[in-house]
């Protein structure tokens, strides 16, 4: 089974034709409110191509904490992990203007006060699951917790995002570490050339057992401590939308690693699932089952 440890969002979509300077107010597009936050992300991308999959993460006692855990429960994840209360569900507030460019403010509410007692609490999660993923939109001190109650022989997989510097601990855990270009430059922290072999190297020098950098469209690359260097190739779609791109590839990655696949193997899976994302609009609305895949 698959643990997803991580965050809960409210997308709150608004377009607008320009954004408003201080003081000003502009008018927009009527408002759509999507289910997002990377863990959230994570978790439906998961169940949607079959895997069993629970949600560790926090929500308010609110609309938005509702809305996730529906869309949660209609992917068939099990919510017995999703805490509510404390605060008011993460809301991420975007704007979208007409040449399609983002601006977001996000208020990670309950996704801040997900605890490490919180984590400690959801031990028999853990006992249960081979693999747990997680990402950095909830308290470092709460990953660097699930770190430290993973089953014997389980197995840790971290997106660093959004990225900052990671606790050794955490580092030497990760099996492996999944970053883009972005969070790679972050976390290595060092002037880091084109090559994302060079990235690759410069990360594993930082503890992790393995590294898998995505590339977008030009695919990801598989870099093990003790193995070979890898690349993935991206399969050729046509793209329309690639939010939630990265989730999916981590979820299918993730998940492909508890049935016991090797890491280039597991990333060659999460690569198609990737793309098949790209094709239709949206996050969670864009993730692909297991036949959509195959059929890619
Ligand atoms: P992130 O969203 O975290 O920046 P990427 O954009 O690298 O992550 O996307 C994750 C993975 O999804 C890539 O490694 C690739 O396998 C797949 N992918 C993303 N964009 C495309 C694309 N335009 N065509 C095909 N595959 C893609």
């Amino acid at each position: 089974d698959l643990l997803v440890v991580g965050s809960a969002n409210a997308d709150l979509v608004i377009g607008v034709e320009r954004r408003p300077a201080a003081g000003e107010t502009v008018l927009g597009s009527d408002l759509v409110v999507h289910p997002g936050g990377k863990g959230a992300n994570q978790a439906v991308a998961a169940a949607r191509l079959g895997a069993r999959t629970a949600l560790l993460a926090r929500v308010g006692d609110d609309a938005h904490g509702r809305l996730l855990l529906d869309s949660q429960r209609e992917a068939g994840v099990d919510t017995v992990g999703v805490l509510v209360g404390g605060a008011p569900t993460g809301v991420a507030l975007i704007t979208v203007d007409p040449s399609g460019d983002n601006s977001i403010v996000v208020s990670p509410g309950a996704n801040g006060r997900l605890t490490p007692e919180d984590v400690r609490a959801a031990g028999s999660l853990f006992q249960a699951s081979r693999v747990v993923s997680a990402q950095l939109e909830v308290p470092l001190e709460s990953v660097a917790e699930a770190v430290r109650h993973l089953a014997d022989g389980g197995r840790f997989v971290l997106n660093p995002s959004p990225p900052q510097a990671l606790p050794a601990e955490v580092l030497a855990a990760c099996d492996p570490l999944i970053v883009n270009e972005h969070e790679a430059r972050v976390i290595a922290g060092t002037e880091l050339g084109e090559r994302p072999e060079d990235w690759a190297e410069a990360l594993l020098a930082l503890g992790p057992r393995s590294v898998v950098i995505t590339l977008g469209a030009r695919g990801a690359l598989v870099a093990e401590r003790a193995g070979a260097r890898v690349r993935v190739p991206s399969v050729p779609v046509a793209a329309v939308d690639t939010t939630g791109a990265g989730d999916a590839f981590t979820a299918a990655l993730a998940w492909r690693l508890g049935l016991g696949e090797s890491l280039a193997q597991a990333a060659g899976y999460a690569a198609r699932v990737g793309a098949a994302a790209v094709t239709r609009p949206g996050a969670q609305e864009s993730f692909p089952t297991a036949e959509e895949v195959a059929a890619l």
